[in-house]
Formats: structure tokens, sequence, C-alpha cells
């Protein structure tokens, strides 16, 4: 990925902090950050939205937001990644606390409308659009709504549930979890499919699945070798299809059972967190993860000067980098002046000073790569984890300028 300099200007954004959005006729929100890394603009923006708390549960919704915060940063790939994320809590208040139970014969005055027993699952819990309320603006339209006003660079929506019993929900939309003990896990889980479109690893049947049928980057019908996209993960000596026995569980291979199917669809690893949220993410899981966090953050954080062409005169100029930070390791850097790689300390140079006397006349570029080594990926045919940013330098020839008619003699 390029990032075009003309681009790059960031937009000052402000995170409304302490503000408070109202809908017509409807409860009070407000913002609170659970975690601040940098510009909204510039991160992943996850936000936990209250649903079925009442207005004296609200400081339980806080507790509960804060402790998924915390239990979703302590394990791979969050854990190193994190500081790719902000998490904010937005706190608004349903007139009854809980969820709806259709066959219970349950239902609860709440602020976005959610319901378990979606699509014929017991433990499908979602807010509309969905199978029993089509209208999004009971749901997900009221929570863009909010956010226009209280933070427009959001990104990812998870709606915690203030009901003891087991459900939860993931798409590309967004998330719905109950607030039971493993929220935590199963957000992670459901994040997946949120974040990364990962399937699930599971063959329980889905009555009416609404997806259509699609591989994901952790399921397949294939079973040549040389053919399955986890390929690189896989080592020669492990048998294809994979035996679901205790030499293959700790190692990538092709296991029967996935995508609700227990026969003629496969995943990669015997245990991992779309299989059960117990788990942790599988390798493959985790590579597809990482690329879906890089994809939307990029590997760049800021640069300068944050302008597409300069022209240089007298003075030198300072060219700068600021690269995104993973936990536990570092990008590399590589600086390119009209193509040719700049001599200096490897991969780790984050500004370059140029001159009219090492540059000379002309037009120039100079380039800068930033990449991520980690080894949590293996595979990435379409380079998410590189992004360049390339300023064009003009230099003009000081003869010229003393007498521009010179040149037509
Ligand atoms: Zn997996």
């Amino acid at each position: 990925m390029q990032i075009a300099c003309y681009r790059g200007l960031l937009p000052v954004v402000a995170i409304l902090l302490g503000f408070q959005a109202q809908l017509a006729g409807e409860a009070p929100a407000t913002i609170d950050a659970l975690l601040e890394t940098g510009l909204p603009s510039r991160r992943i923006d996850l936000v936990f939205l209250a649903e079925g708390y009442t207005q004296s549960e609200l400081p339980t919704f806080r507790l509960h937001a804060a402790y998924v915060k915390d239990v979703l940063f302590s394990s791979e790939p969050f854990r190193e990644y994190q500081n790719y994320f902000n998490a904010f809590a937005v706190s608004v208040s349903s007139s009854e606390s809980g969820s709806d139970h259709p066959s219970l014969g349950m239902f609860r005055d709440t602020y976005f409308n959610s319901s378990y027993e979606s699509y014929g699952l017991d433990h499908a819990l979602t807010v509309p659009p969905n199978d029993r309320d089509p209208n999004i603006e009971h749901g997900y339209g009221k929570a863009y709504h909010l956010l226009e006003q209280l933070l427009p660079d959001w990104d990812v929506l998870v709606f915690l549930v203030n009901d003891p019993a087991f459900g939860g929900w993931g798409d590309a939309r967004g998330v719905v979890c109950s607030a039971d003990y493993f929220m935590g896990e199963v957000i992670a889980h459901e994040l997946g499919h949120t974040l990364a479109g990962l399937g699930d690893e599971y063959s329980d049947a889905f009555p009416n699945d609404p997806e259509p049928v699609r591989e994901e980057p952790n399921t397949t019908r294939e079973t040549r070798r040389e053919f399955i996209k986890w390929k690189a993960w896989i080592e020669d000596s492990t048998r294809i299809p994979t035996p679901s026995s205790a030499l293959y569980e700790n190692l990538v291979g092709l296991f029967q059972g996935a995508r609700y199917q227990q026969q003629g669809w496969y995943r990669p690893k015997l245990r991992c967190r779309m299989n059960n949220w117990i788990n942790l993410f599988c390798e493959v899981c985790t590579e597809a993860l990482v690329k879906s966090i890089c994809l939307r953050t990029g590997t760049v954080d800021s640069f300068s000067p944050q302008v597409a062409r300069l022209h240089l005169t007298s003075a030198p100029v300072q060219l700068s980098v600021s690269p995104m930070s993973p936990a536990a390791h570092s990008l590399q850097t590589s600086w390119y002046i009209d193509g040719h790689r700049v001599a200096g300390p490897e991969d780790s140079r984050l500004a370059l000073e140029i001159s009219r006397a090492s540059l000379g006349p002309g037009t120039h570029n100079v380039k800068v790569e930033v990449f991520d080594p980690t080894t949590m990926v293996r595979s990435d045919p379409e380079d998410l984890l590189k992004n360049e940013v390339i300023w064009e330098i003009q230099v003009s020839d000081r003869r010229t300028r003393r007498n521009p008619n010179r040149v037509f003699r």
C-alpha cells in the first residue's frame, strides 16, 4: 500500500469525552475513554455500547466494558497490536434491564431492542436489523446517530447486553454479546468475524445460515496440499487431511469439521478461538487478524513534512516518519532516493536530511517504506504489512535562477 502525501494531512478530530448526545425522545448518552493510544483517525476505534442497562446499572456497564477491554488485550494478536486501538464506552440507559427471550415470552424495553433466538438459534443475540426486527433505526441506526455526535471516526461497534444468559453475534456490521462470565473471550471470537471476516471453525449445524456459502481465511473445502491457503503454516510431515489425534493437536494442518459442517469443510487447527472461545486464536486466524488490523491503520503513524511536493532552496530539509508501535517488536524503515536505497543504519532510520548538494538539480523522488516483520504473518500477497510515503523534491538549477534567460542562448 502507498500513502500519498497529498492525502496525508491528519484531520484534527475532537474526542468529545464527557460530551452528552441525545436522540429525540430518547435517553442521553455519554462517552468515556477506556484506552487511548492516538488520534481516532489513526487508530481502530472500538466502541462499547450499553444495551439493557437501566440508569442505575450504567456504572456496572462501564465496569463490564473495562473488563472486556482488559481481557481482549491480554492475548494475541490484540496484545501485540494494542497500540493500534482506542476503546470507548458509550453509556445510554434502557427503560428495562436485560434483553428479549421470545420463546419464554420475555420482552424488555431496551435502547437498542436486542433479542436472543435470532435466525433460529437460541444463543444468537442480535440488535436490529435482524430477522425479528428489520428496521435498522431500532438498533444499529441509533448507534450511528449517537456516534455522529460523540465519535465520528468510530470503527467497530460492540453492544454489551446486560443479560446473564449466554449469547452473542458477530458480523461485518459489528458485535453483540451478553454480559456473562466469558464475555471477554466471546467478544474476541466475534471480533474475528467482524475485523478479519473469519469463519466459525465448529461443525454444529446452523439451521438458517444467513451467510452465502463462501470460504473464509480459516475455512476451506480444498484438500490438495499445494492449494491450501494456509499452506505456509503446514509442515511437510503433517498428513493432509490431518487426523484429529494428539500427535497433531498443536500443529496447523487440515482438520475436518468447520463452518457448521461435519464433513467436506476443513479448519486449520484442532483448537482455536474460532472453534471455541476458551481457546486462543490459531496461527492462521492470528495472521488474518494482524493483516486486518494493518489494513485499517497502515504501518505509518505520521510523517513530516505533510506535503506531496517540496521545493528545495538553500536550507536542507528533514524528512521524517513515525511508524506504528507494536508491543514487542519494531517496524522496519527503508529510505530510497530516486529508487536507490540510502546507505546507513539499516531498518531503523526515522529521518533523512536532504540538501541541494545531496540531490543535485532536477526533480527527485524520496521514499520511505515502513514494513512490519512480525512472525505472526507468513503470507501477505497484498503487501498489507508495508506502506510507503513518497515526497517529490524539486531542486532548481542555481545558474538558471540567477539568470533565467541564459538557458535560451
Ligand atoms: Zn483459527
